[in-house]
């Protein structure tokens, strides 16, 4: 365990085993003062009592959505993130035979400005291109443009959906987002019988994984095992669906760390980059083009509206 701004982290992050057994959240019992909190806001009832003292702690793993809400909402500081990739990352980048990939996701470019000083929600897409450039990732590739591939094949589904209702064989309405892996492991474990109506399209992060390694690869001529995929993200969760054991289509694992916005702000101010006076940069060729339809992913309301921006000839409105 290592301390980093008065988080406890685990300095190896787990591989190969099974996600639905790692602590994502844990609480520092020595720190928690059973106020309660933590379980009020819990929708699984994952994290309880423990003892005569309402010392709090989660209690299933597999119960937990890993979504944070315990975290966010506790006034003592007593819950941490169980599992961090940063060393592991920060090790990857100063070695030359691995490339290392960056693959942010359209959120994190509104919250980051948040950790030196900007507005909350301010957009610095491009200066956080700039930073990952100097941390030393290899290619700056962007999960805004997974994020069009997502609403491409999520709006595809959702037409023939619609129009093919009531027929045999076709998936019912409503048809619900498959993005958010809090959502998925809910719907997995509590309501299984939604499961028809969840998109059959991965998440934007799933599908820029096994693009990195396969059409990635093969564009920039790189061998796919020498490849080193770092998803950037808004949430604890998406720790989880990295290590989703059928996240591995191209033949590797397609995602080798996440990180959140925070330790992607800890990592710059580690490496002594002065974020705030950085000139703006445009991602790589290849993965990092995108419409603005990707960039408002990160707003509320946003996926909605990119689905019916959708450009093809079957368009929502047409139907
Ligand atoms: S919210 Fe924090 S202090 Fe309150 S019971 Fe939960 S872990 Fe303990
Ligand atoms: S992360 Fe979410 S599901 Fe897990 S214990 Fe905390 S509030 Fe409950």
């Amino acid at each position: 365990m290592k301390q980093i701004e008065g988080v406890m982290y685990q300095t190896n992050a787990p591989k190969g085993i099974d996600p639905d057994g790692i602590y994502f959240v844990q609480v520092d019992t020595t720190k928690c003062e059973g106020c309660g909190a933590c379980e009020e806001v819990c929708a699984t009832g994952a994290i309880q009592s423990i003892n005569d003292d309402y010392i709090h702690q989660v209690v299933d793993t597999a119960a937990c959505m890993n979504c944070g809400q315990c975290l966010v909402s506790c006034p003592y500081g007593a819950i941490y993130e169980g599992v961090s990739y940063v060393d592991e990352i920060f090790e990857k980048l100063k070695d030359p035979d691995t490339v290392v990939v960056s693959m942010p996701a359209p959120a994190v470019r509104y919250g980051l400005g948040e950790c030196f000083g900007g507005a909350p929600g301010a957009y610095v897409g491009q200066q956080m291109h700039a930073a990952l450039r100097k941390l030393g990732f290899d290619y700056i590739w962007d999960n805004e443009f997974a994020a069009d591939v997502t609403i491409m094949e999520e709006g595809t589904e959702l037409i023939n959906r619609v129009k093919n209702a009531g027929k045999k064989d076709t998936l019912p309405l409503p048809q619900f987002t498959s993005c958010c892996p809090g959502w998925m492991k809910f719907v997995e474990s509590y309501h299984p019988d939604l499961l028809p109506h969840i998109s059959t399209c991965k998440s934007p992060i799933g599908m820029l994984g096994a693009l990195a390694k396969t059409y990635g690869a093969h564009e920039t001529h790189t061998p796919a095992k020498k490849m080193y995929t770092v998803s950037i993200m808004p949430c604890i969760a998406k720790k989880y669906e990295g290590l989703r054991p059928e996240m591995a289509d191209s033949g590797y694992r397609d995602i080798d760390a996440t990180i959140n916005t925070r330790e992607l702000a800890y990592m710059i101010k580690k490496a002594g980059i002065d974020f705030n006076t950085l000139p703006g940069e445009d991602p790589d060729p290849v993965l990092g083009e995108s419409t603005g339809a990707a960039t408002i992913f990160g707003t509320s309301g946003g996926v909605m509206e990119a689905a019916l921006r959708l450009p093809t000839r079957h368009s929502p409105a047409s139907i």
